[in-house]
C-alpha cells in the first residue's frame, strides 16, 4: 500500500461539477488501496477576489505587518471552502473523509506572512489518519506561523503544501493535477507547437519555475529536489479511468537522453529601473542594492555601463512589476546619499529564457538565440546566463513572437524533440 499526495489547482476545483470530477480521480486511487492525502487550491478566481477585498479594506493601508497577518486570515479562507466541499462529496460517495486546515496538521511556517516558508510538518496525525483509511482533504496554501496565526505561502503555494506534505509523510508519489496534461516545451497557451515533455529534471524544472513558468511554484520544486519527492504533473480533465502519462519530474540521472534545450520560458512580469549617472566609485552600488534589499525588493539582471559623462556610470536592473513602484520610491529617497542624476523605469519588458541541462556540454546555444532574435529584428536589452539557461530581456510586445521563433529555432516544434545530446 502506497502513500500518495494528490493536489488539485484552482481550475480543477472551479465549481461543483469540477469538484465531483476530482472526487472520481481521488476515488480511483483510494479504491486501488492507497493511503491518500488530497491538497486543494481555492476555486478558480477566488484568491484574486479575496486579495481584491483586502486591498479595498486596507485603504489607507495600515502597517505592512499587521495587514499581512489579516491578509492571510482572509485569503486562506478560499482553500478552506474547497477542502470542506470535497470532503462532503467524498463522504457522499461513501468514503470516510475530512478537511484539514494548516494549523490542524500542523504545517509550521516562519513569520513571513503573505509569503511564508514551511519549516516543519507534524505529519503523525495525518499519516495515521490516511493509513487508517480516511481521505484527508488538506487546505493548500496555508500553515501556522510561530505567532500562532494563519500564514499563506505566496501565490501558487498549494503546490508547495503538497510537496512538503509528501516529503513529510514519505509519500511514494506527489501528483499535481492541473489544467494542462503535463509540463510543456513552452506555455501551451502561446503556441500550438508546444509539446508535452515525458520527463524533466528537478534542475530544469526549478529554472523554469523561477524564470516564470506558472505551472509549479518555485519553492515546491526546491523541496521536491531536496527531499527527492517524485512529482508528476497531470491533467484533472482526463477521464478518471484513463489518465494520461503526464510529466515526471525526477533526478537528472534518471533521464537517459539529456536535452540541449528543453523549454522556452517567458516572464511577462518584469520591469527595469535605470539609474543614470551614479558616481563611479567604490560603495555606490552597495548603497543602491543595500537600500533595495532592506525594502525586501528582489532584483535580477544587473548591468553597469559607463555614462556619457566621465567619472559616472549607469546602473540598470530588473525587478518584478509588482515591486517597481516601491523600488523607485526607495531609490528616490536615497538620491541624496547615492548621488545619482536621474531614474528611469520601464514596465514594457519581458524576459525570455531557454533552459536545458544539455547546455552544460554544448557550445552554440547562446549564438543560436542571439542570431534568431536578430534575424527577426528583436532587440536584446539585457542578457544573463547560468549553467543551464540563457535569459534575454526584450520589449514585452515582441515576447510572444520571440517565444515562437525560439521554439522553432531549437527544433522544439518538431515531434520527437526536445533535441537530445
Ligand atoms: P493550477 O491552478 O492548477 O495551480 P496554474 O495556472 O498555476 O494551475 O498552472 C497551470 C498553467 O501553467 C497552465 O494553464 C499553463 O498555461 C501554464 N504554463 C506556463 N508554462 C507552462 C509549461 N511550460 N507547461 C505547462 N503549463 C505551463
Ligand atoms: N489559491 C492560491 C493562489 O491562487 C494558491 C494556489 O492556488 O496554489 O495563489
Ligand atoms: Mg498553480
Amino acid at each position: 500500500m502506497a502513500r500518495i499526495v494528490m493536489k488539485f489547482g484552482g481550475t480543477s476545483v472551479a465549481n461543483m461539477d469540477r469538484i465531483r470530477a476530482v472526487s472520481a480521480i481521488v476515488k480511483r486511487e483510494v479504491d486501488a488501496g492507497h493511503s491518500v492525502a488530497v491538497v486543494v487550491s481555492a476555486m478558480a478566481g477566488e484568491t484574486n477576489r479575496l486579495v481584491g477585498l483586502c486591498r479595498e479594506a486596507g485603504e489607507p493601508a495600515p502597517s505592512l505587518d499587521a495587514r499581512d497577518v489579516e491578509y492571510d486570515a482572509v485569503v486562506a479562507s478560499g482553500e478552506q471552502v474547497t477542502s470542506g466541499l470535497l470532503a462532503i462529496v467524498m463522504q457522499n460517495l461513501g468514503y470516510r473523509a475530512r478537511s484539514w486546515h494548516g494549523w490542524q496538521i500542523a504545517l509550521r511556517t516562519d513569520n513571513a506572512h503573505g509569503k511564508a516558508r514551511i519549516e516543519a510538518v507534524d505529519e503523525e496525525a495525518l499519516g495515521s489518519a490516511i493509513d487508517g483509511g480516511e481521505v484527508a482533504v488538506v487546505a493548500g496554501f496555508q500553515g501556522i506561523a510561530p505567532d500562532g496565526r494563519i500564514a499563506t505561502l505566496g501565490r501558487g503555494g498549494s503546490d508547495t503544501s503538497a510537496v512538503a506534505l509528501a516529503a513529510a509523510i514519505g509519500a511514494d508519489r506527489c501528483d499535481i493535477y492541473t489544467d494542462v496534461d503535463g509540463v510543456y516545451t513552452t506555455d501551451p497557451r502561446l503556441t500550438k507547437h508546444a509539446r508535452r515533455i515525458d520527463k524533466i529534471s528537478f534542475e530544469e524544472m526549478l529554472e523554469m519555475a523561477s524564470l516564470g513558468a506558472k505551472v509549479l511554484q518555485t519553492r515546491s520544486v526546491e523541496l521536491a529536489m531536496a527531499y527527492k519527492v517524485p512529482v508528476r504533473v497531470l491533467s484533472s480533465f482526463d477521464p478518471p479511468d484513463a489518465p494520461g502519462p503526464g510529466t515526471l519530474i525526477c533526478d537528472e540521472d534518471d533521464i537517459v537522453e539529456k536535452n540541449i534545450v528543453t523549454t522556452v520560458t517567458p516572464d511577462f512580469d518584469e520591469a527595469t529601473v535605470t539609474i543614470l549617472a551614479v558616481p563611479d566609485e567604490p560603495g555606490r552600488a552597495a548603497g543602491i542594492f543595500d537600500a533595495l534589499a532592506a525594502a525586501n525588493i528582489n532584483i535580477d539582471m544587473i548591468v553597469q555601463s559607463s555614462s556619457r559623462e566621465a567619472g559616472f556610470a549607469n546602473i540598470s536592473f530588473t525587478t518584478k512589476e509588482i515591486d517597481l513602484e516601491r523600488a523607485v520610491d526607495v531609490l528616490a529617497e536615497q538620491q541624496p546619499t547615492i548621488g545619482f542624476k536621474a531614474l528611469q523605469s520601464d514596465r514594457n519588458v519581458a524576459k525570455v529564457s531557454v533552459i536545458g541541462v544539455g547546455m552544460k556540454s554544448h557550445a552554440g546555444v547562446a549564438a543560436t538565440m542571439f542570431r534568431t532574435l536578430a534575424e527577426k529584428g528583436i532587440n536584446i536589452q539585457n542578457i544573463s546566463t547560468s549553467e543551464i539557461k540563457i535569459s534575454v530581456l526584450i520589449n514585452a510586445d515582441a515576447a510572444e513572437y520571440a517565444v515562437r521563433v525560439l521554439h522553432e529555432a531549437y527544433g522544439l516544434d518538431e515531434p520527437g524533440n526536445p533535441a537530445r545530446t
